[in-house]
């Protein structure tokens, strides 16, 4: 693995876990962690569909309020491309506003997509798009954390943008309360909770971990210039269950108890530093 940080270029130190890495300088975090997309066995692991109603609520608000946002920057009407589209909630909900086309490399995700009379088309960023496509707002929802060569897929963004073109990134941040509650378990032994964040043994696990900081610092160096950045609500009530529930190894009382202890701190939670950070940047 390359253990020279992508956005100071300083020597990353190891980190937590024997998978884990850090830049003493601008706190960029990395993992050698591999993915296993389209490989059958890590699939059986997490409920899809589980996963799919257990997230719906809260990722549908965070993306309205992401468009709503992109929109009053003034590229409404324009074309859009959502990178790893899932099951296409983004994309249902930007069709409103923009023309809009999703990509989604896994076989099974994309298939149910396209079921549903999505605009989708199956593969990688930009590999899946024709040579001489461009468009006006590229978007990638908890997706660029999971790609290895982050130069390469900046550089590929920049490529397919239009001028004056938007990059909007929405991913979890390192100074979140839950992921550094999350180091602290770490520390003293307790390791499901940091490896679920960085979504260990699942199809597609996290490979980096930035901040706002720094990863305005990686767009910069990148000839992008940021025009919003903000959090976005890491927990809602509403298919909160569901969302404690979807990796299965939790036993019903511990699962109704973790419900309730997020259900009456949720308004205190909202007070600490979010997990969801966004950005928007301008190709330069
Ligand atoms: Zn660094």
């Amino acid at each position: 693995m390359n253990k020279i940080c992508p956005i100071c270029n300083g020597v990353l130190a190891p980190g937590i876990q024997a998978w884990h890495f850090k830049c003493m300088t601008c706190r960029y975090e990395k993992s050698d962690l591999q993915p296993t997309i389209n490989d059958f066995s890590s699939h059986e692991l997490i409920n899809e569909s589980d996963r799919e109603t257990g997230l719906h609520q809260i990722r549908r608000s965070n993306f309205n309020k992401l468009i709503n946002t992109i929109s009053h920057i003034g590229n409404s009407g324009k074309t859009l491309v959502d990178v790893g589209c899932a099951h296409g909630w983004f994309v249902e909900a930007a069709m409103k506003k923009f023309d809009v086309l999703g990509i989604e490399p896994d076989e099974a995700v994309f298939r149910s997509t396209t079921a549903k009379g999505l605009p989708v088309r199956k593969g990688y960023f930009p590999d899946a798009l024709e040579q001489s496509e461009t468009f006006d707002v590229v978007v990638f929802n908890d997706v660029i954390e999971h790609i290895p060569d982050i130069d390469n897929v900046l550089r590929a963004c920049h490529e397919r943008l239009n001028k004056g073109g938007l990059l909007v990134l929405n991913l979890p941040s390192s100074d979140g309360f839950f992921y550094r509650l999350s180091k602290l378990f770490c520390r003293t032994g307790k390791i499901g909770f940091f490896e679920r964040l960085w979504q260990k043994n699942l199809p597609s696990p996290h490979v980096h971990y930035f901040n706002s900081k720094n990863l305005s610092r990686l767009l910069t160096n990148k000839q992008f210039t940021i025009i919003k950045s903000g959090t976005l609500p890491t927990l809602g009530l509403d298919g909160l269950y569901t969302r404690i529930s979807y990796t299965g190894k939790l036993g019903t009382l511990s699962k109704v108890f973790i419900y309730c202890a997020i259900a009456v701190a949720l308004p205190f939670l909202r007070l600490l530093p979010s997990d969801i950070i966004y950005i928007v940047a301008k190709k330069t």
